[in-house]
C-alpha cells in the first residue's frame, strides 16, 4: 500500500487518480529495469515446471519464488519464499498457482494466483522504502522515502510518520543532486551509495514521467550485503488518462486482476469506482458524483461506489449502469442523482425501468431528478409500477437513502 494521501488500497484509490492501471511487479520491475534501476533478474513463469525451468535458466544458488497479484502483503501471507532448487522452486509454484492468496490487501476473498515470478536471490543488510507519487500538497511529483523499509511500512506511517521523508521535484529541473544526497544521508547511505541512489532517483522519475505514471513504489528498496543498491519489490500505478499514449502498456493490463463490476463498466464507457460502503451511487457529472458522496458520507454512511453515466448517457448506458449496481451484494439502497442537462430525464428513467424490469429491483431506490424533460421522466418513473421513492432535492435524497439503507 502506498503512504501518499488518502489510506485507500491503490485499485479502489479514487482520491489520487480516479482511474488508473496497475501492472504486476515482474511487469513494473521490467520497465523500471529499461530505465536503468537496479532490479535482479528473474523470470515470469505460469506453472510449476516453468518455475523449475526459470531456476535453472538463472543458474544461482538460491532464487525468491514470488506469487504475482495485484496486491503487497504478499511476504507475510506466504506468497514469497526463497527456494534452494529447481524441485522446491516447484513444489513451492505449485502450491501457490490456481489458487488464492489472501493478504491485508486483498479482501477476505483473495486473488487467485496466475503467475508467479523467480528471481535471483539477494543477500539483504537494510530494508529501505522509496517511491515516487504525484503529491496533491505540494502540487508536483514527490519522492518518498524511509529507513524504516519493508514489511511493516504501513505501521511506521502510523505510529513514527516523521521516520517518513517527503521530498517534492520541481519539474522545470527533475531530480537535483541536493535532494538526493538529503534523503540518502537520512537513509544513512554513505559514499558510492549516494551517487547510485542518486542515479536511481533520475531513473525512476524518468520512468515515472515517460510513462505517466501517479505511483511508484519499491519497498523494500534494499542495500545488498555487498553495499549494493537493488530495488527488491515493485509496484507501478499507471494514470488511465495518458494510457491512450502508451499502447506497449496496455498491453499490461491483467483484466483478470481488475473488478469484474469495473470491467463491465469499462465496456460502457461508464466511470465506476467500487468502493466499500452499501448505498449504490448512480449520478452524472464527476462533480455531481463526489458531492453525493459526500452529502452520503455527510449523513453517517458510505457509498458503495462512484459512478458517473456521463452526459450523453442513451437508456441503455442507464440500463447497464444500474445493473452493475444491483449486482453488487453490498448494496442497500440505491440512489440515482441526475441533473438533466444534456442528460434528459426521460431517457434516464426510461434505462431505470428498463434495468429493473431485467433483473429485480430487490432494493430502495431513491431518485433525486432535474432538468431537461423532468415532467416526462416522472412520468415513466411513475407509471412504471416501481416503487420509487421521489426526493425534492439532495439533502433529502441523501437522508432518505441513508435512513433506508441502514434500516436494512
Ligand atoms: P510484499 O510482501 O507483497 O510487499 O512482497 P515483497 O516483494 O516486498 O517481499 C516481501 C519480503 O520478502 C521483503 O520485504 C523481503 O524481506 C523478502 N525478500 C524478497 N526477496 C528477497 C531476497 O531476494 N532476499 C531476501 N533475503 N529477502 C527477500
Ligand atoms: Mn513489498
Amino acid at each position: 500500500m502506498f503512504l501518499g494521501g488518502a489510506q485507500a488500497p491503490a485499485p479502489k484509490n479514487i482520491s489520487g487518480n480516479l482511474l488508473h492501471m496497475n501492472v504486476h511487479e515482474y511487469q513494473a520491475k521490467a520497465i523500471l529495469g529499461k530505465y536503468g534501476a537496479p532490479v535482479p533478474r528473474g523470470k515470469v513463469a505460469a506453472t510449476p515446471d516453468e518455475a523449475a525451468a526459470a531456476f535453472e535458466f538463472l543458474g544461482e544458488p538460491q532464487a525468491v519464488v514470488k506469487a504475482q497479484i495485484h496486491a503487497g502483503g504478499r511476504g507475510k501471507a506466504g506468497g514469497v519464499k526463497l527456494v534452494s532448487s529447481a524441485e522446491q522452486a516447484r513444489s513451492f509454484a505449485a502450491s501457490l498457482l490456481g489458487k488464492p492468496l489472501v493478504t491485508h490487501q486483498t479482501g477476505p476473498e483473495g486473488r487467485v494466483v496466475r503467475r508467479v515470478y523467480v528471481e535471483a536471490a539477494s543477500q539483504v543488510s537494510r530494508e529501505l522504502y522509496l517511491a515516487m507519487l504525484v503529491d496533491r500538497k505540494s502540487e508536483a511529483p514527490a519522492i518518498i522515502a524511509s529507513a524504516a523499509g519493508g514489511m511493516d511500512i504501513e505501521e511506521i506511517a502510523r505510529t513514527s510518520p516523521e521516520q517518513i521523508l517527503t521530498e517534492p521535484i520541481d519539474i522545470t529541473i527533475g531530480v537535483a543532486g541536493f535532494q538526493s544526497r538529503k534523503l540518502a544521508l537520512a537513509l544513512g547511505l554513505r559514499d558510492r551509495q549516494i551517487t547510485e541512489f542518486h542515479n536511481l532517483l533520475g531513473a525512476l522519475y524518468r520512468a515515472f514521467f515517460d510513462t505517466d505514471a501517479s505511483l511508484i513504489e519499491i519497498n523494500p528498496l534494499v542495500v545488498t550485503s555487498e553495499g549494493r543498491l537493488l530495488c527488491l519489490d515493485a509496484k507501478m500505478v499507471f494514470d488511465d488518462n495518458g494510457l491512450f499514449r502508451h499502447p506497449e502498456l496496455q498491453e499490461l493490463r491483467d483484466p483478470e486482476e481488475e473488478d469484474p463490476s469495473e470491467r463491465e463498466a469499462s465496456k460502457y464507457n461508464l466511470s465506476y469506482v467500487q468502493l466499500n460502503g452499501n448505498i449504490g451511487c448512480m449520478v452524472n457529472g464527476a462533480g455531481l458524483a463526489m458531492a453525493t458522496m459526500d452529502i452520503i458520507k455527510f449523513h453517517g454512511a458510505e457509498p458503495a461506489n462512484f459512478l458517473d453515466i456521463g452526459g450523453g448517457a442513451d437508456a441503455q448506458k442507464v440500463a447497464a449502469a444500474f445493473k452493475i449496481l444491483l449486482s453488487d451484494p453490498r448494496v442497500k439502497a440505491v440512489l440515482i442523482n441526475i441533473f438533466g442537462g444534456i442528460m434528459r430525464c426521460d431517457v434516464l428513467a426510461q434505462g431505470v425501468v428498463e434495468a429493473a424490469r431485467q433483473v429485480g429491483l430487490n432494493v430502495p431506490l431513491v431518485v433525486r431528478m432535474e432538468g431537461t424533460n423532468v415532467e416526462q421522466g416522472r412520468q415513466i418513473l411513475n407509471a412504471s409500477g416501481l416503487k420509487i421513492i421521489a426526493a425534492t432535492d439532495m439533502e433529502d435524497a441523501a437522508r432518505r437513502v441513508v435512513a433506508l439503507a441502514s434500516s436494512k
